[in-house]
């Protein structure tokens, strides 16, 4: 552990940008405001040889810690992810008293320990504040409240749609050798499965539109031959390029018969493959449904119908899944593996743009700004500043940080506002991963940043937490953090 933190910091020494002298206080009565900015995933040896003047400006009128900890000496058991990670960057406290531990969220604990937020509301009614979250929404969706303006961009483009159901949900056994009937359909942007003619699960389409690939559709199976195919019987298989309506799918449902079919096969039509042309390839152009009545005992993998494994991309799949789930799979490309980073960086990007326009626009008291791609160019390409694609996505998220700050600075009354930039991160990583790095110091090591005239312009001279950037946030507003914190305010001039 000693020698990578020595490491970093030497890096830092003799790489970044000599700091500069905190201009001669003032003292006059600005109004203080915060932007906190998260950025997940990033290795401070990595930040610190990246290509990044916006940053490093930053660094230069700041206080900037390179070996932040991302568990504390009191508490260090949960994971090394980003559900606790963030949640103790947002609470300000550990994982024994937020709660969450992994990235399932169980056991969160933020109505005790909530998002900072509640604690600038608290003191300060009338304060504005902003959550804009970047394609990982569990931030969003769990930890954030208090927010008078939230937004979250999810993954830019088109990607796979999944809906695969456990059996819990499914509420009714599937495989007890009797007949069912399970239909999959796209309405108006969202994918729906309905067993025996009731709605079980939904979901927002991610898929849009796109052609069928291969040269047949199976019944029964799908491109990758019996292996996966129905150990049972099937009949009554309907296909229309048309979401059927509620009570249509319960007259289907119940053995009637539905208007303008692509495809219907009434019989037991196992095996049989249709050729894939004409309106059945044109199938996921819009919205569609299949369906089909089926009986089995096997508690595996059933594939009623599909064309997923003939080529790349282009599948649309009704399954009975593994542990008697049921799925409707809507795949528009392969694994889009190639393209994700673009992706990554159009979502940021998108977020980066909403901040701009907020700062330009209202008057903000404190931002949360969450942006993304550094975890998933390491999760990709690996955590390491020798990493080419890794580096490119901490220096894509450098220009994003410039644009915001160049907004702060255009702000009409920025010279009676006293802003703080407040910068870190939830993890490092080591290899492609970074879960259960609790010995790893790459893993355990992350940065904070403190910026604006309010803080030392130095090296952190003391070993700072990810849980002090909430308390930092917190008293630069003039709020005394809560005594129930873990953290305490760094990085200040007095
Ligand atoms: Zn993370």
């Amino acid at each position: 552990m000693k020698l990578y933190l020595l490491t970093v910091l030497s890096i830092f020494v003799y790489v970044a940008l000599p700091l500069s002298t905190p201009p001669v206080s003032g003292a006059e009565a600005k109004t203080p405001k915060v932007l906190l900015i998260g950025i997940d995933g990033v290795r401070p040896d990595a930040l610190i040889v990246a290509d990044t003047p916006n940053i490093n400006q930053l660094i230069a009128s700041g206080t900037f810690d390179p070996t932040c900890q991302i568990l504390g000496d009191r508490y260090r058991e949960n994971n090394t992810v980003s559900g606790a990670s963030w949640s103790s960057v947002l609470t300000g406290t550990w994982a024994d008293k937020h709660g969450v531990h992994d990235n399932s969220f169980e056991g969160r604990n933020y109505g005790e320990y909530p998002h900072f937020f509640e604690y600038i509301k608290a003191a300060k009614p009338e304060a504005k504040t902003v959550s804009l979250v970047s394609v990982w929404r569990p931030i969003d969706r769990y930890i954030v409240s208090a927010a008078d303006i939230r937004d979250y961009v999810p993954l830019a483009g088109v990607r796979t749609t999944n809906l695969n159901i456990p059996a819990d949900e499914v509420r009714e056994d599937t495989r007890d050798g009797e007949w069912h009937h399970l239909l999959g359909l796209r309405r108006g942007g969202k994918v729906h499965l309905f067993l025996n003619g009731e709605p079980v699960a939904e979901t927002y389409d991610t898929a849009g539109d796109f052609d069928l690939k291969g040269e047949v559709y199976h019944i029964g199976r799908d491109a990758r031959g019996d292996r996966l195919g129905l150990k049972g019987d099937i009949r009554g298989v309907g296909i229309w390029n048309r979401a059927l309506s509620e009570s249509e799918i319960r007259t289907v449902a119940g053995g009637g018969a539905a208007a303008a079919p692509v495809l219907f096969q009434e019989g037991t039509p196992a095996q049989k493959e249709t050729p894939l042309d004409g309106s059945l390839r044109g199938l996921t152009r819009g919205d569609f449904t299949v369906s089909a009545f089926f009986r089995t005992t096997d508690t595996g993998r059933n594939i009623l119908m599909g064309n997923y494994g003939d080529a790349p991309g282009g599948h649309l799949n009704l399954e009975l899944h593994t542990d008697n789930r049921v799925r409707l799979y809507v795949n528009p490309t392969d694994e889009e593996q190639a393209d994700r980073m673009v992706r990554e960086e159009q979502s940021d990007g998108t977020v980066a743009d909403k901040a701009v326009d907020v700062l330009e626009s209202t008057d903000p008291t404190a931002l949360w700004v969450y942006l993304h791609q550094p975890d998933a160019g390491g999760h990709r390409y690996g955590f390491s500043p020798k990493v080419p694609e890794y580096m490119q996505a901490i220096e894509n998220v450098d220009r994003h940080v410039g644009r915001m700050v160049e907004a702060i600075r255009s702000r009409p009354g920025y010279d009676e506002e006293d802003w703080l930039i407040v910068m870190t991160t939830d993890h490092g990583g080591y290899g492609t991963r970074h879960g259960g790095g609790h010995d790893i110091p790459e893993i355990l090591t992350g940065f904070l940043l403190v910026s604006g005239d309010a803080a030392h312009h130095r090296i952190s001279p003391e070993q700072t937490f990810i849980v002090d950037a909430v308390p930092t946030v917190l008293k630069h507003l003039g709020i005394e953090p809560d005594p129930g914190l873990d953290g305490r305010p760094v990085g200040f001039r007095d």
